[in-house]
């Protein structure tokens, strides 16, 4: 097949979160007998600093829009086996955030992705050999669906392409006023409550559930979790009439990338065969690095996340203080909500050799957490898959986490399995539900040593590769293809 993923970040050119990992790394995990090409804005300044050749097409492609001519030049990166193409228009995305800035939107975001999903329509029309699948991921291009099947219907090179849309989170669908439809020149005619009208404003990613001949998440329990009112985002009724077409395949890591070892980044490599003398030492490091006291026996507890309302941040903050009183010690990587950078960093402050700060984003920094912590804490209010989950159990680091999406669906609880166990998990978002569940496997790292190593051997030995749900994706763009036929 010649599949086209499109998508507003990927690793390691651009990365803001787990869409980025996802994009990076699936189409490298397709196999040989598909072409895959990843379509993406040029981050200019940010693209440049990953080190990657870039070479200039010699091509570019004009778009009418908002009362302007953009002629968009392309770029070509390659990666592996996989082909990237870069839509260059700097004063739209070589800015200092892919999305905004200080937590807030860039106003002409609209602008920004709709012109980015009309090159890439138009990129996959004059594609050599026609495009048999687009692949689109979350509401940066949730107007391609819609696009392909009114204005770009009848596009010559697109007539067999198939279109799938993958939500990676529901809680973001890009909102936009309906003054935009004019200028933009979207298909109005689809703007209407069982099209992209969203309580009188635009909304990408109905646009793209209406339209996409498919329609996934990133883990099954999520696919059902967002039929409902708790999870829905107020679009349970609207995927409801949908839900036919939904699916949920579960993520998996780059297992090149995130690999203990040969990861460049930790202080001394490990694998599952022995894993005990390379933890103690990335423990070490990462104690070191971080200032704290260098004590083996106390629990290293981490974090590497955005701080969202989603990541359950408000759990963990109560807690802090009695954990590090009980002898814990802390490292938090990530930024988002100021309010919740101002709490951490104001404890970090107070509690300084056992607990550590950093809001910047720090990929090395990431690796050093994920091997050098004993326990990783995700206690998420709703979480479409989770990454980060997966990385730490890879790394032998065991997660504690709410059974919840794709967190319930990765993560074996010690409590319901003590054989299969890989990690500890708890149902009501609440600080007491998570302090309970942590203290119980403090106290099994304390006082249970053999069975902490049989958890983390468990955790060690799961495939969280992408080879599986490689083939689940084939299967779904194959089933899509029979189906429209
Ligand atoms: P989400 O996509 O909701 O942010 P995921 O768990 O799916 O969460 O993916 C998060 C990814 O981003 C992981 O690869 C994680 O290591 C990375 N990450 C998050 N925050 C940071 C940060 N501050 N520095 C480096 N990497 C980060």
């Amino acid at each position: 097949m010649n599949i086209f993923f499109i998508a507003s970040e990927a690793t390691p050119l651009a990365k803001t979160g787990g869409l980025a990992d996802v994009v990076g790394a699936l189409p490298q995990a397709f196999g040989k007998p598909h072409k895959t090409t990843v379509i993406m804005p040029f981050y200019r300044d940010l693209i440049m600093k990953s080190g990657h050749e870039i070479h200039a097409l010699n091509r570019s492609v004009t778009i009418w829009i908002d009362g302007h001519e953009r002629v968009c030049p392309i770029h070509q990166i390659k990666i592996n086996r996989v082909t990237y193409w870069l839509v260059e228009q700097d004063d739209l995305y070589n800015r200092e955030g892919l999305y905004g800035q200080h937590g807030g939107g860039y106003a002409d975001n609209l602008l920004r992705f709709v012109l980015f999903n009309r090159v890439a329509l138009e990129l996959a029309a004059a594609a050599e050999q026609p495009a048999d699948i687009l692949h689109c991921h979350d509401w940066q291009t949730g107007m391609i669906p819609l696009l392909l099947k009114t204005q770009y219907r009848h596009r010559p090179g697109l007539e067999q392409t198939r279109v799938i849309f993958s939500i990676h989170n529901l809680a973001y669908q890009g909102i936009f006023p309906a003054d935009w439809n004019y200028r933009l020149g979207l298909p109005v005619e689809y703007f209407h409550a069982d099209g992209y009208e969203f309580y009188g404003q635009i909304n990408c990613m109905k646009a793209a559930i209406v339209a996409a001949d498919a329609v996934n998440t990133v883990s099954q329990t999520y696919a059902q979790e967002i039929l409902t009112p708790e999870y829905g985002c107020h679009l349970e009724g609207f995927l409801a009439q949908h839900k036919d077409k939904l699916t949920g395949i579960t993520n998996g890591i780059d297992t090149d990338i995130w690999n203990p070892e040969r990861d460049p980044f930790l202080a001394q490599n490990y694998s599952i065969r022995r894993p005990n003398k390379g933890k103690a030492d990335c423990k070490q490091a990462l104690q070191r690095h971080c200032g704290l006291d260098i004590r083996a026996e106390a629990p290293v507890l981490g974090i590497v996340s955005r701080l969202a309302d989603q990541k359950g941040i408000d759990l963990i903050i109560p807690n802090i203080q009695p954990w590090l009183g009980a002898g814990c010690q802390m490292v938090v990587l990530g930024s988002g909500d100021p309010a919740y950078e101002k709490q951490l960093n104001h404890l970090a402050a107070i509690y300084s050799r056992h607990m550590y700060v950093c809001n910047d984003f720090d990929e090395p920094l990431a690796h050093q957490i994920y091997a050098g912590s004993d326990m990783l804490l995700m206690p998420s209010r709703f979480e479409p898959c989770g990454l980060s989950q997966m990385i730490a159990m890879h790394y032998g680091t065991l997660p504690v986490v709410r059974a919840t999406g794709g967190l319930a669906d990765t993560v074996t609880n010690y409590f319901q399995s003590r054989q299969a166990g890989t990690g500890f998990m708890f149902n009501e978002a609440t600080p007491e539900a998570l302090d309970k569940v942590l203290r119980q496997a403090v106290g099994l790292f304390r006082e249970k040593p053999r069975v902490w190593s049989r958890l983390r051997n468990n955790a060690m030995r799961q495939d969280v590769s992408w080879t599986a749900s490689a083939r689940s994706y084939i299967m779904l763009y194959n089933r899509t293809r029979l189906k429209a036929l």
